[in-house]
């Protein structure tokens, strides 16, 4: 998905420069001795006899659910964070492999898509082909970007950049890494009927801009293990030791001036920050030194009926720079980003040294993941539907989709029924929220029409040249939405994915198929675990619809405050309940870190929202089976219990400390202990099924409940 485009999802999604690959996914799972064999793969399944009775579930429900199977499922070295739902994932990886293996072998008889994937594979796993080309697919790139003249040509390059390589156009909650600046098309927020064109800040390529500007003891010495980086990239790529140093500073400085020039993520998270309309003469105006003119005709944009520009100061900063820096710094920064962006798919040195900065040292990372899960990543970033209609047939059967939109279908009767009753809303709000919660489409497993990749050349001969031919599709097929009819029916996550979102200005909740399997969704499991599991994932994507930012768009996916402000004032009070208990310690990512609630305000208001909608829907469908949420099933645990133990169970997770650093700092989820802990707290149906009193852990003074 493009730059900045509001969408709200379930999981931990890392900047993408942490896998190694680009992944869009979140830590990708492996076997635990990295074998590189796909028997490997292995389901988790909800077993309540993993609980630890020696604890209390009123003192932490998540060390009580969870700590067997941590103490059980250590890290392995090839990944950053290990859960129920890695197993999953080598599953899924399994399968892609086994298609993209089988689509490889040179038959005149294979489908147009059969010798996409198969070429893109074949291409990925030529390690010794990879290692003979060395820097040459990069070339003439660098030739390039050398023989620029004057600043003005920068233009040009600024959008051959953003054509070849996914950081680009790559999906991240707070994507601010494409070179100099991000360019899309996009939903105007004002009416969502019509694609305009966006502008958006960019420039880094750290996770986001606090790694350049915050000054305690570990971020400095990040950045200045980053400029070591830095350096022997440029020396990779054949500059001499003292060149390379000195490219390395004029790298930290530009982008450390672009870090300081960005809004911050918190900021961001209120779409009228970002909602700033421009017309093409002001954004020529705004930025005189990018030649605007060049650059539309370069990446083929349509004409736009305004530019939404989402932080001027950026620009008006980012025009400074460019008249203050002299050509050649620029040049050395294109010269970085090209080969940054290109180093997953260049040889064993290259890429080796980008994982160990990118995925090592700011990850804690051990070891690369195997060569084959890493082409499978790439294929699926590069391909996604192309190979995911492979995964659907063999991965998801029509029974899966049947059962899934029942339950959905339950859990919006959930919602409607808790804003009928809620005391806190006027009854003309409530209307509208009605309006809002019935427009709401519900998109299960798959994409309803597949993407057309007939104008994507693929080759057996050329890695690099596939990945750029992949990322120019994708960035061109943004950019050509502009002034078009908005398409409702697309996707932003390929099929496979292991998430789920809600797209408020479609008003679209989407469920991939690679969600839909155990530990999350369980044909032969009953209710009380399915609705715990992939039931609070549902319940969370809805409850998106009517979060602090979510509340903000109508039924047709517009800006517009629908709210009577007395209604505004009682949701903000209840917005600040959850702000603030979530700004907490979080001893995981060492002493003194601390969550900022106002970041994760959002996923938290969906985490508490998605379980109370999950819990009241598995009540409504037992009453139809004459049975009550506190019967008993077969193995003593009550179906109330067995809910909680199963939603507990699917977020156990090992987290690398440096990654729990990460996440605090970026990333707009709360950790997978608080996932638990602080919702069930909120709870009185939690303690009503534990047993837990007033004065426990488990059991907050101050609940806080929005939905
Ligand atoms: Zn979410």
């Amino acid at each position: 998905m493009p730059i900045s485009r509001v969408v709200l999802c379930l999981f931990l999604i890392l900047p993408p420069a942490l896998s190694g690959q680009n992944s869009v996914r979140p830590a990708a799972a492996g076997a635990a001795a990295a074998a590189d064999q796909p028997t490997d793969a292995k389901l988790d399944h909800f077993d309540p006899d993993l609980v630890d009775k020696s604890l209390s579930p009123c003192d932490s429900f998540y060390k009580y659910a969870c700590n067997k199977w941590i103490a059980a499922n250590p890290i392995p070295a090839d990944q950053v964070y290990w859960s129920t739902g890695s197993g999953l994932e080598m599953w899924n990886d399994t399968i892609l492999r086994e298609t993209l293996e089988a689509s490889s072998k040179i038959d005149s008889k294979r489908s147009a898509v059969q010798q996409k994937i198969g070429d893109y594979w074949a291409a990925c796993m030529d390690e010794s082909g990879i290692e003979a080309a060395g820097l040459k697919p990069l070339q003439p790139e660098l030739e390039r970007i050398a023989a620029l003249k004057s600043k003005p040509e920068i233009t040009l390059e600024i959008a051959r950049l953003h054509h070849l390589f996914p950081g680009a156009w790559e999906q991240s909650d707070n994507q601010t890494d494409s070179p100099f600046f991000g360019f899309t098309g996009q939903q105007d927020y004002d009416d969502a009927s019509k694609v305009v064109a966006q502008i958006d800040q960019g420039g880094l390529s750290l996770p986001n801009r606090d790694y350049y500007l915050n000054n305690d003891e570990k971020s400095v010495e990040t950045l200045k293990k980053y400029r070591v980086h830095v350096q022997k990239m440029f020396v990779l790529a054949g500059e001499a030791e003292a060149q390379a140093s000195q490219d390395a500073g004029t790298v930290l400085e530009l982008e450390t001036a672009m870090a300081k020039a960005q809004m911050d993520n918190i900021k961001r998270r209120d779409p009228k920050n970002i909602n700033n309309k421009m017309s093409l003469a002001q954004i020529r105006e705004l930025t005189p030194s990018i030649q605007w003119d060049v650059y539309l005709k370069a990446v083929n944009a349509p004409a736009s009926e305004h530019y939404i520009v989402t932080s001027p100061d950026f620009f008006r900063a980012e025009e400074k720079l460019l008249g203050e820096h002299p050509l050649e710094h620029w040049k050395v920064y294109m010269r970085w980003r090209a080969i940054h962006e290109a180093a997953p798919s260049l040889t064993k040195a290259i890429a080796d040294e980008d994982f160990d900065f990118f995925a090592h040292t700011l990850a804690g990372q051990e070891k690369q993941l195997p060569r084959w899960r890493r082409c499978v990543h790439a294929a699926d970033r590069d391909l996604g539907e192309a190979l995911g209609q492979a995964y659907v047939d063999r991965a998801f059967p029509p029974e899966s989709r049947a059962r899934t939109i029942e339950m959905v279908h339950a859990i919006e009767r959930a919602m409607h029924d808790d804003i009928e009753t809620v005391n806190w809303m006027t009854p003309t709000t409530k209307e509208q929220a009605m309006v809002k919660l019935k427009g709401i489409e519900d998109k299960i497993g798959y994409p309803s029409h597949w993407r057309d990749y007939s104008s994507v050349k693929i080759a057996r001969e050329s890695y690099v040249g596939n990945v750029e031919q992949a990322s120019s599709f994708e960035f061109e097929r943004w950019v050509a939405k502009i002034g078009k009819p908005v398409d409702r029916s697309e996707w932003t996550m390929t099929p496979p994915t292991i998430n789920a979102y809600y797209d408020p200005q479609l008003n679209t909740i989407n469920f991939p198929a690679g969600i839909l399997q155990p530990p999350f969704f369980e044909k032969n499991m009953d209710d009380a675990v399915n609705y715990g599991a992939i039931g609070m994932v549902i319940g969370h994507e809805l409850t998106h619809g009517f979060d602090d930012q979510g509340r903000k768009f109508d039924a047709h996916g517009n800006l517009r405050d629908w709210w009577t402000a007395e209604d505004a004032k009682q949701y903000d009070d209840r917005g600040k309940c959850i702000s603030d208990e979530y700004t907490q310690d979080v001893p995981d990512a060492g002493p003194g870190v601390k969550q900022n609630g106002l970041l994760t305000q959002g996923e938290d208001t969906a985490d508490n929202g998605g379980m109370h909608l999950a819990l009241f829907a598995l009540e409504a469908e037992l009453k139809k089976q004459g049975k009550s949420l506190d019967d008993k099933g077969a193995d003593g645990w009550t179906y109330r219990q067995r809910f909680f133990l199963s939603n507990a169970y699917s977020w156990c997770s090992n987290i690398r400390p440096e990654v729990a650093r990460l996440v605090v700092t970026t990333n707009p989820h709360s950790m997978p202990v608080f996932r638990i802990d602080n919702v069930v707290s909120n709870m009185s149906e939690f303690a009503q099924a534990f047993g837990c009193k007033a004065g426990q852990k488990m059991v907050r003074a101050n609940a806080c409940r929005v939905w």
